[in-house]
C-alpha cells in the first residue's frame, strides 16, 4: 500500500508535524496502514508559499494545457486501481459499487472540466476595439475576460470522499479556473486522501505544472484550516460539510483584512410537498420515499427530511404504509463514528421537541455504530412556530409536517429556510393549479424537483447545488456542474493592452471558438 503518512507540501512529502492520527477500519476497529502528520505552522506557510509562487506560472498556463493536466488527474486516480477502492470502503464503509460508482463521477467531472476549457467559451470574452474617430471622445481598445482568483482552500467533505473531496469538485474547478488549491483532508478519510493527492501530485509532474499548484495538509480544522483561511494569500475557500464548520469558516473570511469569497455548501432538509393528487397510490410513494431517506443510511445533503401534506383519509395511509417501510428497513453502519453519535443526538434532540410524534423506527436490532431509519410527524401549527424542526438531522430521518389545508400548507413552506432542493409531487394540472405555492417554494430553493426524489444529483451544465442560506453561503453559485467555475474567477478589463501581452483569448487571432462583442455594436460573433 503506498499510503505515505505524511503531508504533501507541493511536490514534496516531509513529515515534521508533531502530532499523528491513525485511521481505523470502521467496520473491523482494526488500524489501517499509516501514520497521519498534522501539518505544522511552518509546513502550512511552506505550502501557501509554493500555491502563492505557483500562481503566477499557473494562470498563464492556456486553456488547452490546464484540461491537460485534468485529463492527466483522472487517469492517475483510475490507475490507482483497487487499491482506492478498497481504501475508501474501510475509512467509510460505503458499499464497492457505491465508491466504484463516486470515482466515475470524480473523473467524470475533472473531464466534464477539461472540455469545458478546450471550447473556452466560459470565459466570457468580449472585444470593443477601439474608435479613435468617434466624437465627441475617442474610444479606447477594451477587453474582457474573466481571469483566476488566486489560490483557493479547499476543505473535504466526510460524505463523499471521492466526489466532493480530495480531487472532488472544488478541487477540480478551481484547477480549471486556474487557481492553485490547497486542500485540508478529512481526518475520516486521511488515507483515501493521501492516494488521491499522489495522483494529483503525479499529473503535476507530468504536466509540468509549477509543484505548488497542488497541496494537500492534514491537521484540525480550527488549527491547520483556520490558519489557511486566515492567510492574505488564500483568494477563496470551497467547503461542503457541517453549518457551524461552514459558518466559522465564512465568519473568519469576511473578518480579514482583505474578505474572501467562503462558498460553504453546508445542511438542508429538503422539504418535500405531496399534493392531494400524489396520494392515489400511497403504497408506491412510501416504498419510493422509503428509499431516498435510507439511501446511503441518509448521508446525502439531498436526502429529504421534511416531508410535507394536507391531512385526510389518503395521509392516514401513507403514514401507514412509510411506518411499514421504515419499520421494514436495515440499520446500518455510518460513515463514522462521530457522524453517528451526532445522528443520536440530533434525532433525539428533534423527537423531544413538544409536539412531535414518533412514528416509526427500523426495528432490526443495530449496533452502537449504525444508524436505525426514523420517521415522525407533527401538526404544521406546531412546525411553523418551532424553527428548530428545520434543524437537519443528518442521517436516515424524515419529519412529516400535517396541514389542515393548501393554505396552511402555504404558511409552512413560507417558513421555511433556505434549502438545496425542493420537491413537488402531484400531477401536472393540480400543480399547474398551485402555480403560487410552487412559486413560494421556488424562492426557497436552489433546485426544484416535480414528481421525483430529492437524491441524486447529476454532473451537468444545467445542474444548480447551492440555495439560499443557510443551504449555503452564495446562492447565486452552484458547487455541481460546469457553472462551479465561476466560483473562482472575476472580471477583468484590458485597456489599450499591448497584444503580446493579452491572455490568449483576447487576442485578435484566437484559436478558441469563443464569442466576442466587436465594435462596440453589441452584436455576438463567432470567431
Ligand atoms: P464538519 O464537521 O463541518 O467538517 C468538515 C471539515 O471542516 C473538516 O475538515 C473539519 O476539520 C473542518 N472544520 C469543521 N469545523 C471547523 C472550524 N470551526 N474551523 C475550521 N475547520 C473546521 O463536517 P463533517 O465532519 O463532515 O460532519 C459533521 C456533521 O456535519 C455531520 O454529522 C452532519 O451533521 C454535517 N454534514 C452535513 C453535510 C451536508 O451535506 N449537509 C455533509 C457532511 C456533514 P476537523 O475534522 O478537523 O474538524
Amino acid at each position: 500500500m503506498s499510503i505515505h503518512g505524511k503531508n504533501f507540501i507541493g511536490n514534496k512529502l516531509s513529515a515534521t508535524g508533531d502530532k499523528s492520527s491513525k485511521i481505523y477500519d470502521i467496520n473491523s476497529g482494526n488500524a489501517l496502514d499509516g501514520d497521519f502528520y498534522h501539518a505544522t505552522s511552518y509546513e502550512v506557510n511552506t505550502a501557501l508559499q509554493l500555491a502563492n509562487k505557483a500562481f503566477i506560472v499557473y494562470k498563464q498556463k492556456t486553456q488547452n494545457q490546464r484540461a491537460d493536466f485534468l485529463d492527466a488527474i483522472a487517469d492517475e486516480i483510475m490507475n490507482l486501481g483497487d487499491e482506492l477502492i478498497l481504501r475508501t470502503m474501510s475509512e467509510s464503509n460505503l458499499p464497492r459499487p457505491r465508491i466504484e460508482g463516486e470515482r466515475g463521477r470524480t473523473m467524470g467531472q475533472i473531464k466534464m472540466f477539461a472540455t469545458l476549457l478546450r471550447d473556452g467559451s466560459w470565459v466570457e470574452a468580449s472585444i470593443d476595439t477601439a474608435l479613435p474617430n468617434r466624437t465627441p471622445l475617442a474610444r479606447n481598445d477594451l477587453r474582457k475576460m474573466l481571469r483566476p482568483l488566486g489560490i483557493v482552500s479547499v476543505f473535504e467533505a466526510s460524505n463523499f470522499p471521492l466526489a466532493f473531496a480530495c480531487a472532488g469538485g472544488d478541487t477540480a474547478s478551481a484547477l480549471a479556473a486556474g487557481c492553485p488549491v490547497i486542500v485540508k483532508a478529512h481526518s475520516s478519510h486521511s488515507g483515501t486522501s493521501e492516494l488521491i493527492a499522489s495522483a494529483i501530485i503525479k499529473a503535476v509532474k507530468k504536466c509540468d505544472m509549477p509543484s505548488g499548484t497542488f497541496c494537500m495538509v492534514h491537521g484540525s480544522g480550527r488549527s491547520v484550516g483556520q490558519q489557511i483561511v486566515m492567510d492574505e494569500r488564500v483568494k477563496a475557500v470551497g467547503f461542503t460539510g457541517s453549518t457551524q464548520g461552514g459558518m466559522n469558516l465564512f465568519n473568519i473570511a469576511n473578518k480579514r483584512k482583505t474578505p474572501i469569497p467562503v462558498f460553504a455548501e453546508m445542511g438542508s432538509i429538503n422539504p418535500c410537498v405531496f399534493l392531494p393528487s400524489s396520494l392515489e397510490d400511497t403504497k408506491k410513494l412510501a416504498s419510493m420515499y422509503a428509499f431516498s431517506i435510507t439511501l446511503g443510511v441518509g448521508q446525502f445533503c439531498t436526502n429529504p427530511g421534511l416531508i410535507l401534506a394536507i391531512k385526510g383519509a389518503k395521509l392516514e395511509e401513507f403514514k401507514s404504509d412509510l411506518k411499514k417501510e421504515i419499520e421494514a428497513s436495515s440499520p446500518a453502519i455510518m460513515l463514522s463514528k462521530s457522524i453517528q453519535e451526532s445522528y443520536e443526538e440530533n434525532k433525539n434532540k428533534a423527537i423531544e421537541q413538544d409536539g412531535i410524534i414518533l412514528l416509526a423506527q427500523a426495528t432490526q436490532e443495530n449496533t452502537s455504530s449504525q444508524g436505525r431509519a426514523v420517521f415522525t410527524s407533527v401538526d404544521a401549527e406546531v412546525f411553523i412556530q418551532n424553527n428548530k424542526l428545520q434543524e437537519e438531522v443528518f442521517g436516515p430521518y424524515c419529519l412529516l409536517v400535517e396541514c389542515k389545508d393548501i393554505k396552511e400548507l402555504n404558511e409552512a413552506i413560507s417558513c421555511l429556510d433556505g434549502q438545496l432542493t425542493a420537491t413537488v409531487m402531484g400531477s401536472n394540472s393540480e400543480i399547474v393549479e398551485h402555480i403560487n405555492l410552487i412559486s413560494n417554494l421556488e424562492n426557497k430553493c436552489g433546485r426544484i424537483l416535480f414528481n421525483s426524489v430529492p437524491t441524486g444529483v447529476e454532473v451537468c451544465h444545467s445542474m444548480q447545488h447551492g440555495g439560499p442560506f443557510p443551504a449555503s453561503t452564495d446562492s447565486r453559485f452552484t458547487s455541481v456542474g460546469t457553472g462551479a467555475i465561476k466560483r473562482f474567477v472575476r472580471p477583468v478589463c484590458f485597456q489599450d493592452c499591448p497584444s503580446e501581452i493579452l491572455p490568449q483569448e483576447l487576442k485578435d487571432e484566437n484559436p478558441l471558438n469563443i464569442f466576442r462583442i466587436l465594435n462596440g455594436e453589441n452584436t455576438k460573433n463567432s470567431v
